[in-house]
């Protein structure tokens, strides 16, 4: 599996960046893991959109998803996506119509969300809706997919893909949990969350700092920890050293454009 960062940011992009969106490409099957804003502009620099065979989305939170509004236009009113010839398009009896994989409940809230501007079947007529809804397991074209519910502040899952010997984790969003730290167990390349450059001090907890994340990558025993979903306005000499310290050894920051290899050695950029 090659895995390409579109977009790393939290819940409000890096200048120039995009929130969640990682391009997941197996034997010619291209999987986009989460939509956060930003990210299909992004993604088209890397793959033409009517290439992607599936979407799939870890929890229903704005940064991991809003940008299934613009994919879904251009599905739905591209030119080329059109049945008869248009804007020197020769038209199509097989506009692309990816799958969409996301937790439960999400076409009601699609439907809610663009309802608002009076259109409410957008998204899922542009997409192949399967809502999951748990432990299911998945199989997408050549990868197996595993989930497995963490703690945050909507029903969240993290997500482990498998193919060609390999296994890549995701944490999604998530407080600390014994949960990920089972799922990610010897997992080749865990991506994991680090957003606080501190605990939150009130309220419920949602999110890691760079040293739970190191630490839930040292518990797991994780080959690789590379650390996403923080702001171009952290430290990152200060968030990669935190981290490393507590997974043991050196872990890494995620930055739009990095690509990894899973399984297989170093990044090749
Ligand atoms: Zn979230």
């Amino acid at each position: 599996m090659r895995i390409t960062v579109l977009g790393k940011s939290p819940a409000w992009q890096d200048a120039g960046g995009a929130c969640s969106g990682y391009l997941v490409e197996e034997e010619g099957f291209t999987l986009l893991l989460d939509c956060g804003n930003g990210v299909f502009s992004k993604l088209r620099h890397r793959v033409d959109y009517v290439d992607v065979d599936a979407v799939l989305i870890s929890h229903l939170h704005a940064d991991h998803l809003l940008d299934l509004i613009p994919f879904s236009y251009a599905l739905r009113y591209a030119p080329r996506q059109q049945p008869v010839a248009v804007g020197g398009w020769p038209g199509t009896s097989r506009p692309a119509h990816p799958q969409l994989i996301a937790p439960k409940g999400a076409g009601e809230m699609f439907r809610h969300l663009t309802q608002c501007w009076g259109d409410e079947e957008l998204v899922e007529s542009a997409f192949r809706l399967h809502e999951y809804d748990g432990p299911d397991e998945l199989t997408l074209g050549p990868i197996g997919v595993r989930f497995c519910e963490v703690p945050h502040y909507t029903r969240t899952f993290a997500v482990e893909l498998r193919a060609g010997g390999g296994r890549f984790t995701y944490s999604a969003d998530c407080s600390p949990n014994e949960g990920l730290v089972s799922f990610a167990r010897e997992t080749d390349l865990l991506l994991i969350e680090a957003t606080l450059p501190r605990p939150e001090r009130t309220g419920k907890r949602g999110h890691l700092t760079p040293a739970e994340a190191g630490e839930h990558g040292r518990r797991a025993e994780a080959r690789r920890v590379v650390l996403t979903h923080f702001s171009d306005e952290l430290d990152s000499d200060w968030a990669q050293s935190e981290a490393s310290e507590a997974f043991g050894r050196p872990a890494e920051l995620a930055y739009e454009g990095a690509i990894y290899e899973v399984p297989g050695h170093g990044r090749c950029d």
